[in-house]
């Protein structure tokens, strides 16, 4: 369900939650996922030949799942032989505990090992009046233990409440006509609402989940771009969403046969890029989730007071970010927080692009002594199955959520709930680093958690 591969933006500013309790996970379904078999993949000779092969390029590498039927022996071999090519080394990288074939046809090509992620976790986050512990895939030092450390300020002060505001994903293909005119009679036809019940018809067909909202045009001379919105149960939805829009275009086709389909994406949708569409009409889900922090909190866990924090935020959020010509970028570290948790709980993690968009607001309340803090995240593109979602450990970690694949009783709602999660969890993690920033702890704790007192040049060999 991938779009374009777009690296990811490199922020490591975080806090520590210094001296903090990180109280333990919640048993919240006590299913247990059975591990792969941890016997060695021993090679024979008949395997030797079949390295040998891929060596010299008579057997292309790709082919070995289908050639032996058994996924952890291709990857073994394929490993072998790229060691053997490249006269690298894999060491470190593991091959062994993981199950290949459950990412066959799905989540990932040629596989010849896997990266190990720590997964730390943070909370309870106490959210719309429910407990959760928030997983989080991380290699930066602090970054657990800070927004553990927002949801115990969360916690103390009563938790946080969420209100999702709108759920759709949303896929744009563009097409192109002989003139500018033709392009606008097809923009014309499309948001005519008489034809909404017939294109919505055709939509559907593509899966019982997908279910069409709107399609909102824009045009570039020639060119017209249709942003199709839909709901998609608890799947993320580019996949879904993507066969919906193609039997439009088939449809369109009859009426429209000047159209030229250039591409079933055509950038307006907007995937794994800053776009200000996203920013304003959503994408996925969009959430918001606030909080009141008394200050009695506000100095006790953050360490600091509401004037400062009020005022830090007008500075830095706000008016730092204007001046920087951010796009959804209002927050102090969104994408951090959202990463984590999209890497635990199998998620697009090149998605946090947009699902990172959020702006954080904070203002003084009941006389200046508590602190009103919200996030606004108008684009949190999740899913609880499909993707990365089945596999056994980002299965766990929704498990642990309580989102673990669909929800029978109400189609979308596992997906919704882990959005809020995710704003949730945003929230803690703004509160905490804005608190350390208006503390001046930053540096002090940074070189405290995130600094090896080892020599890392004798690690690195
Ligand atoms: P995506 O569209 O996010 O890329 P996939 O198409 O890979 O996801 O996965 C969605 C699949 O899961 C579809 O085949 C759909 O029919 C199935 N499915 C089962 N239950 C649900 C549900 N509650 N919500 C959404 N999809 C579901």
């Amino acid at each position: 369900s991938t779009d374009e591969i777009v690296l990811n933006e490199d922020s490591r500013k975080v806090p520590c939650g210094a001296g903090l309790d990180c109280s333990p996970p919640q048993i919240v379904n006590k299913e247990i996922v059975s591990p792969p078999s941890l016997v060695p993949t021993v090679l024979s000779e008949e395997d030797e030949e079949i390295i040998n092969s891929v060596v010299k390029g008579s057997t292309p590498s790709y082919t070995l799942e289908s050639k032996l039927g058994d996924c952890k022996k291709a990857a073994a071999i394929r490993r072998e032989a790229l060691q053997r090519l490249t006269g690298k080394s894999l060491t470190g990288l593991p091959l062994e505990g993981f199950d290949y074939e459950s990412i066959l046809g799905q989540c990932c090509e040629m596989p010849v090992g896997y990266v190990q992620i720590p997964v730390g976790i943070a909370g309870p986050l106490l959210l719309d009046g429910i407990e959760y512990s928030v997983p989080m895939a991380t290699t930066e030092g602090c970054l657990v233990a800070s927004a553990n450390r927002g949801c115990k300020a969360i916690h103390l002060s009563g938790g946080a409440t969420s209100v999702l505001l709108k759920d759709g994903m949303t896929r744009a293909p563009v097409v192109r006509f002989a003139s500018a005119q033709r392009a606008a009679h097809l923009k014309f036809f499309l948001e005519n609402p008489n034809n909404f019940e017939n294109l919505s018809m055709i939509f559907n067909k593509s899966s019982r989940f997908a279910r069409l909202q709107n399609i909102k045009c824009t045009i570039a001379g020639k060119n017209l771009y249709m942003r199709f919105t839909c709901s998609t149960g608890d799947a993320m939805g580019m996949n879904m969403i993507s066969k919906g829009v193609q039997n439009v275009l088939d449809y369109l086709q009859n009426d429209f046969s000047d159209m030229d389909v250039i591409g079933i994406s055509g950038n307006f949708c907007s995937d794994k890029k800053a776009a200000a569409v996203n920013w304003i009409e959503g994408r996925g889900k969009s959430v918001v989730c606030e909080c009141v922090i008394k200050g009695e909190v506000v100095k006790k866990v953050l360490k600091t007071n509401v004037a400062a924090l009020v005022e830090l935020n007008m500075l830095k959020n706000l008016t730092g970010s204007a001046m920087a010509g951010a796009l959804g970028g209002f927050n102090a570290h969104a994408s951090n927080i959202v990463t984590a948790v999209y890497i635990a709980t199998g998620q697009d993690p090149a998605q946090n692009v947009e699902s990172s968009h959020c702006i954080t607001m904070m203002e003084a309340v009941n006389d200046g002594q508590d602190l009103h803090v919200s996030v606004t995240m108008p684009s949190i593109e999740v899913g609880t199955v499909g993707g990365g979602t089945q596999l056994a450990s980002q299965s766990a970690c929704l498990n642990l959520l309580g989102v673990k694949g669909a929800n029978r009783e109400s189609a979308g709602s596992n997906a919704r709930l882990l959005a809020t999660i995710v704003a949730g969890s945003v929230l803690a993690g703004e509160l905490s680093l804005m608190s350390a920033l208006a503390a001046g702890q930053l540096v002090r704790s940074h070189m405290k958690y995130n600094r090896s007192s080892k020599d890392v040049s004798k690690v690195s060999s």
